[in-house]
């Protein structure tokens, strides 16, 4: 469904990405993991193509997005995103936030929105919640808000940056207990993420960053069991 090609990003002279390669199938979860800095939040906003790559390829079902021509709000539809702040619309009720992109974005009628919408905060144990603005919960809610806002677009694949990272330890197993069954049912997703235990049990796939390059990248039983690289095996016994 996704494939990386040789893609690096530079701001200025700082070059942040270099020569990534990766890619992921339908239904696989690949999780990337390393040090702050690494470049994971630059990856996967070239993706989703909040930044420009400076070059290489981004394939979405053997398409470029990165060309000429590319309809970038019709592919940004498919491929949803989750932020690590949320990023909900605050002014708006949780019902509000998961229908907007729906009637503005897929130019759904108000009645069908409001039906995905409840159908997807049913499923993230948000559907009591829908006339709360977002300021009234808490921030494993507002996390579970914004992945129901996300798949009220029924996208083909989700991405997430460190979606637990701005959460109390007490919230954080709710959201990814979400993740987990997103992953049981087939999503394809690619996530940015610093709990290890979940990587280990979700992923198909792990890519280990480190300095802008894919230092490592193996299957999750592999790489935390046997690391083949030594910066692999100081990042991974922090979390030890
Ligand atoms: P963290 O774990 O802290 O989120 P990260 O792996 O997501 O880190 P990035 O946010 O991708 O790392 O940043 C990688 C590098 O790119 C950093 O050196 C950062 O300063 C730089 N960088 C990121 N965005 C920009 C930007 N818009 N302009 C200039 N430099 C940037
Ligand atoms: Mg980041």
């Amino acid at each position: 469904i996704l494939q990386v090609r040789h893609l690096s990003k530079r701001f200025g002279d700082n070059v942040v990405l270099r020569d990534i390669n990766f890619e992921t199938r339908h239904g696989n979860v690949i999780c990337i993991i390393g040090a702050s800095g690494s470049g994971k939040s630059t990856l996967l906003r070239c993706i989703n193509m909040l930044e420009t790559p400076t070059s290489g390829q981004i394939l979405f079902h053997g398409q470029d997005i990165t060309g000429k021509g590319i309809n970038i709000n019709a592919y940004r539809a498919k491929v949803g995103m989750v932020f690590q702040s949320f990023n909900l619309f605050n002014n708006m009720t949780v019902l509000g936030n998961c229908m907007a992109g729906v009637t503005k974005v897929l130019k759904k009628d108000k009645k069908t929105a409001e039906e995905t919408a409840m159908e997807y905060l049913s499923k993230v144990g948000m559907a009591e919640y829908i006339n709360a603005k977002p300021h009234q919960l808490s921030g494993g809610q507002k996390q579970r808000v914004a992945i129901a806002r996300a798949l009220a677009m029924e996208p083909e694949m989700l991405l997430f940056d460190e979606p637990t990272s701005a959460l109390d330890p007490q919230m954080v197993g709710e959201v990814l207990e979400v993740m987990r069954s997103l992953a049981k049912e087939g999503m394809t997703m690619v996530i940015v993420t610093h709990e290890m235990a979940f990587a280990r049990d979700v992923s198909s796939r792990v890519v280990f960053m480190k300095d802008g390059v894919v230092a490592e990248e193996g299957e999750p039983a592999e790489l935390f069991e046997n690391p083949k690289q030594e910066a692999t095996k100081d990042f991974l016994a922090r979390f030890r």
